[in-house]
């Protein structure tokens, strides 16, 4: 493990940094609390070992602020403290310390402690691996890997209140495979599942950076353009419906009784537009059905 050891007191440093590399972990060390504070900042020990009365900023502080920081992993922190600061180790704990230990040190003690900050440390980091592969887990769609739906309403919002904003534009483009029940009685389920797999790695090719993929629905895929306006969109579209009919795969029951093809709608939002992202969504699907409308495989753009 990462060690830091805060102590003001050279005797007290030297011994904990002696003990801590003796039992195998890496130690780094601080003279006050502000030092501390800027290695743990830089470093983010696993273990901080800290005593309680240090110049400018002391060991109460220090906990506190190491808790107060989220976002990096969790720090086990133990108090190492004199005989007469023992009124403060219920403080310490309070504002955030997991443990304390007495000075002058047992090296038994510390590698007692030490054992106990492993495992909590790596409890942690099991816990935040696993709570980040929820969070990817709830905004993934399992059979294309795209974005789901959920991520879709969480980026579209975020993405209109910014554009109604900053006065920017965007587009929404609505993709949906045509035919595609007749593609299923055909060929069966599994193989829908593998158009659509290779629909959804098609349009991610197509999608330039910045641009967001999604799948809507069953067969429905949605593009999010930042910045673009409807005929920059429609170029777009359109060079995605070449490329999915250039996957040449086979539909007899399609469109045109040959290939599978994709109808796609694209509908924008633009500056000082009074209307909300389901508006948007709402002119994109009118658009796409305008697309199926008039002959499917093609591309139309809401009015
Ligand atoms: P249109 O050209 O008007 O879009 O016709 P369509 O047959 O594509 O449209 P419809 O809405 O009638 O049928 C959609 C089909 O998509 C029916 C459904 O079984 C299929 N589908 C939806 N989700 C999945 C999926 O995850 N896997 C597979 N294999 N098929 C799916
Ligand atoms: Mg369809
Ligand atoms: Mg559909």
């Amino acid at each position: 493990m990462k060690v830091l050891v805060a102590d003001d007191d050279a005797v007290s440093r030297l011994m904990l940094q002696g003990a801590v590399e003796a039992l195998g972990h890496t130690c780094l060390v601080a003279e006050d609390g502000a030092q501390a504070w800027q290695l743990y900042a830089e470093t983010s020990p696993d273990v901080l070992i800290t005593d309680l009365l240090m110049p400018g900023l002391n060991g109460l502080e220090l906990c506190r602020r190491v808790r107060a920081r989220s976002e990096s992993g969790y720090t086990y922190i133990i108090l190492a403290t004199g005989l007469v600061e023992r009124d403060d180790v219920l403080s310490g704990m309070q504002a955030g310390a997991d443990d304390y230990l007495s000075k002058p040190l047992a090296a038994f003690d510390l590698e007692a402690r030490l054992i106990a900050a492993e495992r909590v440390t790596s409890l942690h980091a099991q816990l935040s691996r696993y709570r980040s592969d929820l969070a990817r887990l709830a905004c993934t769609d399992p059979l294309t890997q795209l974005r789901n739906r959920r991520s879709l309403e969480d980026d579209l919002s975020a993405l209109h209140a910014r554009s109604q904003r900053y006065q920017r534009n965007y587009c929404l483009v609505m993709c949906d495979v045509d035919r595609f029940k007749a593609y299923n009685d055909t060929f069966g389920h599994p193989s829908g599942d593998e158009v659509l797999r290779a629909v959804g790695a098609t349009l991610s090719t197509q999608a330039r950076h910045g641009d967001s993929v999604y799948r809507y629905g069953g067969e429905e895929f949605l593009l999010i353009l930042p910045e673009q306006t409807p005929p920059e969109a429609a170029v777009v579209g359109e060079r995605i419906r070449r490329a999915v009919l250039g996957l040449c795969v086979a539909h007899p029951g399609g469109v045109d009784g040959q290939l599978l093809t994709i109808s796609v709608g694209v509908a924008g939002f633009r500056p000082g537009d009074v209307t909300t992202s389901d508006g948007i969504l709402a002119e994109a699907d009118q658009a796409l059905y305008a697309a199926k409308a008039s002959g499917r495989n093609r591309v139309a753009i809401a009015p």
